[in-house]
């Protein structure tokens, strides 16, 4: 046979594993070897390795045959240190059989405790400890929790809804209780536990069919192999699906010698953190029950007691603290917390027990934080000389910037607040105000000095300065890349989508949910992190004062070789974006200037443009747009000074510019000095069956010289008078939705053109500026080398590219995507996260195919994936020069691109 080892021996001062055997003993088990080696009293145990539960599926559910040997002796050394035998008439010992994956699953698999009592036992223990009651209590939890786990889960038993054995027995737990009047589990007397124990052994029977078996051994493997099994548990499995877990990594489960909490007022148990977990402060922090076992501290049934003076709050200042209650075992405590942070250098999640006045250590940890728990602690150890600065960098999560980049509603609020609904959580942080119904409501109510949430059923592009002016957007429709979703992301705007169980009508004013009406004016606040949408008003936190917020962003930056830009169309955008730390605008869409405040001119004069029958009306209309155009770029690159500005040539199609109403058609054909109709039909060949690839892009330009023509030199102009004034800028013109390298050239003469006169008009030899295009159509990316020789720089719109790669309308994908994901036919939204399997080839090949004509081809992506952590890595892995993204998102992906170098170094 093999000589495989599959058991590990820990406790007495000593361990055969240690905490970076994860991988093999789990990190429970390599956590307990670990604490044991470093002297920690650890009840002595064994575990049995993850590689014993990949036999066990591989083998139709069967064992080595080596393994009983092998955990018999094991067993042996447990007995010899905590000087009790199992099954032992006179002083036996109790185990625990706890389960333990690589990677912690919390609440995900099964433990049982007090294994070994049985009608053998339970005399000599009693008589050994004197405390009938303390038996008894520990009796009954096995029975409950073997029951729930070996008998019912991991035979496969299938109960009905409310019908499984621990929720019946609970339930006769509770009865008793109440008839005798007990507040607590801790007051139940020891006669009532022994005959409660009696009624659920004979509750089993009836309902599972079989005996609770009252043999330890019996017990012990029963317990080992459902702690195996609860591996392919439903829970379990899904838990795995949802956190990428593979299920090839098995469980190792964890036989331990027992030690009790629940002895009596002398006993307890606990669960700290060796840092505030919510706030990062660098104290203890944690819950104790004296006279309690296992999980009675988070089950939530007793109130638990506080850890020490800092732990207090409202709901549990009455009640003494350990450290009060304890003072020794309290210092003894806090010695092993101190001892524990220096040796793993992070904040821990512990679990102790303390038996008659001992303590006892039973889990370590490292423990879950909020992002500003995690930015405070790591800007404090690196102070305290724990740990370096690329340690720090990686101890905050890119996406727990969110957090801390925007007020939340208030947690303790949130937990008693009135929810009306449940929508898709698309714009971060939270907001409260009045409901209007409109975009110009909205805008009026503000100006009034009123706050308003907007309300509608799903937004467009009319509705910017709407949302502009509301704190917060609430839709009944779309995705998390509907317009909405997309605009308040991109502003950092709290924001809630697809809120289906609302009906919303915006005619009549009102929000109608369950019977319940909202009226315009009423107050609802939103958790736009989460997805919640609250009946009136709750209480905000501010998440953003904290001053070490830009320290911990400057370690990133030194970190990291991935530029980040922004996408910003207004002063105002790109200098909140200079403030979040952009580096240049990645992407500046010219159309924006035609949305939104001060936009009724220029947009006047664009349809006058647009509905121009000539050449000659259209370049006549042109003059008149331009000097707008150009003030809007001129300010931009102003304000962006010695950092680079790329414009977007005009993209959309042309007939989103045309005026819908009467009113418009009217003034526009006065204008124009032609008649509705003739207007109307002009709008009528504007009209496209499939625009979004229709008429749009480098196609207009092609079309339609003149306003390419005209936004070069806007552009080019901006820059001289800058350059004159003896301001740095440095523009780069950007073609949108190109498929061929001829396009390019195409456009590119014009650009020289334009370029020359604006040379001869400001009597310079040249404006310095690049030219490239935006890569989003596959055939760009698979002829990158030809198109590369005619341009200086690509960028990736990958929104663009996501679309035309899967063939999935943007737009529309609201109606399955939702399917799609739920099916596990997609494992994410691939406008989200961008998918390396499709989009990212292309990616990957339109750089490569390009830099084999052009080596220094400067290379960025704009889009919503500039901004999202996994996509990010992967533009710092196919070696861009930058990505781009919206001005809230900078932060994220400065954090992003740092992480994505300490992990996987380049250059
Ligand atoms: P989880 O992985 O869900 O945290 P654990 O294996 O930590 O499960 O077990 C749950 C609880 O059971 C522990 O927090 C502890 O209170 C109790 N427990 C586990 N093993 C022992 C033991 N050897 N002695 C006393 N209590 C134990
Ligand atoms: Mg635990
Ligand atoms: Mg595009």
């Amino acid at each position: 046979m093999t000589d495989t080892k599959y058991v590990y021996s820990f406790g007495g001062g000593s361990a055969e594993g240690r905490s970076d055997m994860k991988n093999l003993l789990g990190g429970k088990g390599a956590n307990l070897a670990e604490m044991a080696n470093l002297g920690i009293p650890v009840p002595a145990g064994y575990t049995l390795t993850t590689e014993v539960c990949t036999y066990f599926y591989d083998h139709d559910e069967t064992y080595p045959s080596s393994i009983e040997a092998e955990a018999d002796a094991a067993l042996a050394k447990v007995e010899e240190i905590m000087g009790t035998r199992f099954g032992d008439a006179d002083d036996p010992l109790l185990l625990s059989v706890r389960s333990g994956a690589r990677s912690s699953m919390p609440g995900m698999m099964e433990t049982v405790l007090n294994v070994g009592l049985c009608s053998a036992t339970i005399p000599g223990l009693i008589a050994k400890t004197g405390n009938p009651r303390f038996v008894y209590d520990a009796y009954r939890r096995l029975i409950m929790m073997y029951s729930d786990v070996v008998m019912e889960k991991a035979a496969g038993v299938e109960p009905a809804e409310g019908k499984g054995i621990r929720q019946q027995l609970d339930h006769m737990l509770e009865e008793v209780k109440e008839s005798k009047g007990y507040g607590t589990d801790a007051d139940i007397s020891a006669d009532d536990l022994k005959d409660l124990a009696e009624r659920f052994k004979a509750t089993i029977k009836e309902v599972l069919g079989r005996d609770f078996p009252d043999d330890p051994r019996e017990q012990l493997w029963g317990g080992i192999s459902a702690v195996f099994s609860s591996w392919n548990g439903k829970r379990a499995v899904s838990y795995r699906r949802i956190e990428s877990i593979p299920d090839e990594w098995g469980t190792a489960v964890n036989v331990q010698a027992m030690v009790f909490g629940n002895m009596g007022d002398d006993s307890a148990t606990g669960v700290a953190f060796t840092r505030n977990p919510a706030t990062g402060d660098n104290r203890f922090y944690g819950e104790w029950l004296p006279n309690a076992q296992g999980e009675d501290v988070v089950a939530g049934t007793r109130t638990p007691n506080p850890l020490n003076e800092d732990t207090k709050n409202e709901q549990n200042e009455h009640l003494p603290s350990l450290q009060v209650a304890m003072p020794e075992v309290y210092e003894q405590l806090f010695a092993i917390r101190n001892q524990l942070e220096a040796h793993y250098t992070d904040m821990q999640d512990i679990e102790f027990t303390i038996q008659d006045g001992r303590l006892w250590m039973l889990q370590t940890r490292v423990g879950k934080r909020t992002g500003t728990a995690a930015l405070n602690m790591a800007m404090d150890m690196l102070a305290e000389g724990t740990i370096d600065s690329r340690t720090a960098v990686l101890r905050v999560k890119p996406e727990q910037l969110d957090e801390l980049l925007h007020p939340i509603v208030d947690p303790a609020a949130e937990k008693t607040a009135d929810l009306i609904a449940k929508g898709l959580p698309a714009g971060p942080g939270g907001a409260f105000g009045q409901i209007v119904f409109s975009a110009d409501d909205a805008v009026e109510w503000v100006k009034a000095g009123k706050t308003v949430l907007l309300v509608r059923e799903e937004t467009n592009p009319e509705d910017v300065e709407g949302m502009r002016a509301a704190v917060g957007i609430l839709t009944g429709r779309g995705g998390m890349t509907s317009h909405a979703a997309l605009v308040a992301r991109g502003w950092g705007k709290c924001c809630i989508v697809g809120a289906g169980v609302l009906n919303i009508d915006v005619v009549g004013k009102t929000i109608s949910v369950d019977g319940r009406v909202f009226n315009e004016g009423d107050v609802l606040t939103l958790n736009g992190t989460r997805g919640l949408v609250y009946a009136g008003q709750l209480d905000m936190v501010d998440a953003t004062e904290n001053p070490r917020f830009v320290d911990f962003m400057k370690l990133a930056d030194e970190v990291r070789v991935l530029k980040v830009r922004t996408n910003a169309e207004t002063p105002d955008d790109a200098a909140t974006a200079i403030e979040f730390g952009a580096e240049g605008i990645g992407l500046f869409r010219t159309e924006h200037m035609f949305y939104g405040t001060g936009s009724e001119e220029p947009l006047f004069l664009l349809r006058k443009m647009i509905m121009s029958g000539s050449e000659s009306a259209r370049r006549a209309a042109l003059v008149e747009l331009y000097p707008f155009v150009k003030r809007d770029m001129k300010a931009t690159l102003e304000i962006m000074g010695d950092r680079p500005v790329t414009f977007r040539l005009l993209d959309p199609p042309l007939h989103e510019f045309v005026p819908q109403s009467t009113d418009e058609r009217g003034e526009l054909a006065q204008a124009l000095g032609v008649s509705v109709e003739d207007l109307d039909r002009r709008a009528d060949e504007l009209h496209e069956l499939n625009p979004m690839m229709g008429h749009r892009g480098v196609r207009l330009g092609v079309t339609f010289p003149e306003i390419s023509e005209m936004q070069f030199r806007a552009i080019l102009e901006a820059a001289a008078e800058l350059r004159q004034e003896g301001k740095a800028c440095f523009p780069e013109i950007m073609v949108p939705v190109t498929c061929a390298k001829a396009e390019l050239d195409d456009q590119l003469a014009l650009a020289k053109a334009v370029h020359a006169e604006v040379c001869e008009k400001y009597g310079v030899d040249e404006v310095e500026h690049l030219y490239g295009t935006m890569i989003e159509i596959p055939r760009a990316a698979l002829t990158a080398d030809e198109i590369a020789k005619s341009t200086q720089f690509f960028s990736f719109g990958t929104n663009d590219l996501t679309q035309m790669t899967f063939g999935f309308s943007r737009d529309d994908i609201g109606g399955f995507l939702p399917d799609y994901l739920d099916k596990k036919i997609l494992p994410v939204d691939p406008f989200q996260v961008l998918d390396r399997d499709s989009v990212g080839v292309l990616v990957q090949t339109g750089i490569e195919r390009g830099r084999s004509t052009r080596p220094n081809l400067k290379v960025g992506i704009c889009g919503e994936h500039g901004g999202e952590p996994n996509s990010v890595e992967f533009c710092h892995l196919v070696g861009m020069d930058y990505v781009s993204c919206s001005p809230y998102r900078v932060p994220v992906a400065r954090l992003a691109a740092a992480h994505a170098q300490i992990n996987h170094p380049r250059d």
